[in-house]
């Protein structure tokens, strides 16, 4: 086997390069990081999850017209995408008060905010991902006006799409995370949507228990990680009915080969 050329490696992903080049490789790994990496962990199958549910809901997306870094999943744990220039930005989306919001202005976990908030974190990790306002994205050069006018209407369609899907099945979207990249179509530099939407950058909540089936598990030491992803992926129809796990099946496709 050729060695691929590795590009960067995340907390929870590794890139390489892609068969053509504008592609990558995204890897999805089992490796979980909490409060800024200061917690380390494996919730084993989380990347087998990530990448099919990741894979379900930009394919979603981009069926509604928003443009996306998603091209198409090669295996059980990669997906090719196009390669983008990462604006250093977190863009979190909150519908309900939970996490670092709570903490910071004393709301009650739960609390459905009046209004949705968009808010922007700068991609430091030695400086903990500050939050930063507009302002600060415009001083520093971060983003231009124009894409962040982009990404806060991409960010809006994408949470009211989201909602709507995550409460057909029975599931609270709290609040999730964005990443956003530049594509250069000759001179002209286009915004779309890159990264990944799982259980790992959002909180969803069940409906009727409020049981948190998200990487709050793991932040808060919960116990089943893996048996929460599952059950996202299983709502959104991604688990064949009989088939308790995604690794099941690739053990059966094992066993069928023998
Ligand atoms: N989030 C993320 N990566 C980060 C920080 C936050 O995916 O580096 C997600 C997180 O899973 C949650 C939302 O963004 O769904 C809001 O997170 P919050 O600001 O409450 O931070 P936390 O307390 O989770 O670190």
């Amino acid at each position: 086997m050729t060695r691929r050329r590795q590009i960067y490696e995340g907390k929870a992903k590794i890139l390489y390069e892609g068969p053509e080049p504008g592609t990558l490789i995204q890897y999805f790994k089992d490796d979980a990081t909490a409060f800024n990496a200061q917690k380390k962990g494996t919730i084993s199958g989380k990347g087998v999850l990530n990448n099919r549910i990741s894979e379900h809901v930009f394919t979603l997306l981009g069926n509604i017209g928003v443009p996306t870094h998603f091209i198409r999943r090669l295996n059980m744990r990669e997906q090719l995408i196009r390669q983008c220039e990462i604006v250093p930005i977190e863009v979190v989306i909150r519908n309900v008060a939970a996490g670092s919001i709570a903490k910071r202005l004393g709301l009650e976990e739960g609390l459905q905010l009046p209004r949705t908030i968009i808010e922007y974190y700068y991609k430091d990790d030695a400086l903990g991902d500050p939050i930063v306002s507009e302002e600060h994205i415009a001083c520093f050069g971060w983003a231009s006006q124009d894409e962040m006018h982009d990404i806060a209407d991409m960010a809006i369609r994408i949470n009211d799409f989201l909602t709507g899907l995550f409460a057909g099945v029975g599931i609270r979207l709290v609040d999730f995370k964005l990443e956003f990249g530049r594509i250069y179509d000759n001179d002209y530099a286009r915004i779309i949507l890159a990264d990944e939407i799982s259980p790992d950058g959002c909180r969803l909540w069940d409906m009727t228990t409020g049981e948190k089936l998200d990487k709050d598990r793991f932040r808060q030491d919960l116990g089943g990680e893996v048996e929460a992803y599952q059950e996202i992926a299983r709502r959104l129809g991604l688990l064949p009915e009989g088939e308790n796990t995604v690794l099941d099946m690739a053990e059966h496709r094992k066993n069928r080969g023998k």
